[in-house]
């Protein structure tokens, strides 16, 4: 006889299509999109007992709905966190992680390489208001240590980092931060929640850009915060419900009804991504690709024990500077030049001229962003296509 078992044991591919579900009375099967800025008591005191959170009911969106309550359920279901909340975009959820956090006073230690937005909020937003922010090589972890003091309260890097791929030892920062009585935030949008598993390497609270491939299709965005129940209830519960970057639920249910099919994306996404940096290694107009599962990778030894796989996306250097690199990208045609990451399109990307623009020449050159260097985020076509795509690419250099 059958025994099934109950949700929390199923395997992740199960837990992305079932996870979380709210189903109304009508018993509907594909989730509900539930449009509504608030929610109707059967009478006052029950608006009171919902109030003092003596009712776990609904109360108003900007709290709390059902649909952004599933793709909080399925991503915790994901990640194996045990809360989560969803925000209007993935900066909206970097933001309050880091944020809701602290006060004037208290000290941040990031690693340099991190997605402009991410930097921003590190480098100019925080100081503003008292927070000073100490910026490190990522990879160099005598520097995390010297970098903190006594008011450190919180470590930020991301893994692999964007655009060049660096990965960082998470469980080592993790030791750092908790040792200095600090917590560990890692933004984990180019692993996916697949790949790699922060909060189980021992950082504190994870992040994402459900934007890039939960949705996978470029539609919309959105983000989430995950952690413990402690640390989401001391540092985002508040500050995000009373702040407001609350997602859409028309956002919340696209990425719902994304997180279906991740798994199979991700993998195939991931199957192509490595026949591509396989073969622009061999090229002769290229002179570096930086994927973290190839063994030429700088930091092999830590992809291969903190991730799953490589990820989506492939970073390489076109022999040359940035005439080359344009007009290599100029000769594609499948392949688009945009810059998103993890869309079932292909996309390409120069760091230097479009993402890490507002930094400068001089921040670019510290975390090794030239101006040959493309970013590629491969996509579901066939990898036939996009090879020959690529080819015409190389032959316009
Ligand atoms: C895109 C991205 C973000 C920001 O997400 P949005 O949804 O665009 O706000 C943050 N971190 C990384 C690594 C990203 O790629």
């Amino acid at each position: 006889m059958a025994i099934s078992k109950s949700p929390k044991d199923w395997r992740p591919a199960t837990r992305m299509v079932h996870a979380g579900s709210i189903r109304s009375q009508f018993g509907e099967m594909s989730e509900a999109m539930f449009l509504t800025q608030g929610f109707v008591y059967p009478n006052m005191e029950a608006a009171e007992a919902r109030f003092k959170g003596e009712d776990p009911g609904f109360i108003y969106a900007r709290y709390g709905s059902p649909t952004a309550a599933m793709f909080e359920e399925r991503m915790c279901a994901l990640e194996g966190a045990e809360a989560a909340r969803s925000t209007a975009s993935g900066m909206a959820a970097v933001t309050a992680a880091i944020m809701g956090q602290l006060k004037a006073g208290d000290h941040i230690v990031a690693a340099k390489a991190l997605f402009g937005s991410c930097r921003y909020v590190v480098e100019d937003l925080m100081p503003r208001f008292g927070v000073p922010c100490t910026l490190v090589d990522g990879t160099d972890y005598a520097q995390w240590q010297a970098a903190m003091r006594p008011n450190t309260k919180v470590l930020f890097l991301e893994s692999p980092t964007n655009p060049q791929l660096e990965i960082i030892d998470i469980r080592r920062v993790a030791d750092i931060a908790h040792a200095g009585g600090a917590t560990l935030v890692v933004d984990n949008v180019f692993a996916t929640p697949l790949l790699q598993s922060p909060l189980q390497l021992g950082a504190d609270c994870v992040v994402y850009s459900a934007t890039k491939h939960i949705d996978g299709q470029g539609r919309c965005l959105a983000g989430m915060v995950l952690g413990s129940a402690e640390f989401i209830d001391k540092h985002i519960h508040n500050f995000l419900r009373q702040t407001g970057p609350s997602v859409s639920p028309f956002n919340a249910w696209v990425m719902v009804k994304g997180l279906e099919t991740l798994p199979v994306r991700v993998a195939q996404q991931m199957r192509n991504a490595e026949q591509i940096a396989d073969f622009l290694a061999e090229q002769p107009q290229v002179k570096r690709v930086l994927y973290p599962t190839r063994k030429d990778h700088p930091q092999h030894d830590v992809a291969m024990k903190q991730m799953k796989g490589g990820g989506t996306i492939v970073a390489f250097d076109i022999r040359g500077g940035k005439d080359e690199a344009f007009r290599f990208a100029n000769a594609l045609s499948i392949i688009k030049i945009s810059n998103n990451i993890g869309d079932a399109k292909s996309i390409i990307t120069h760091p230097a001229t479009t993402t890490h623009q507002r930094i400068g020449p001089v921040a670019r050159a510290e975390i090794g962003i030239g101006d040959s260097l493309l970013r590629y985020s491969v996509g579901l076509e066939d990898v036939e296509d996009l090879i020959e795509d690529l080819r015409a690419g190389l032959a316009a250099v």
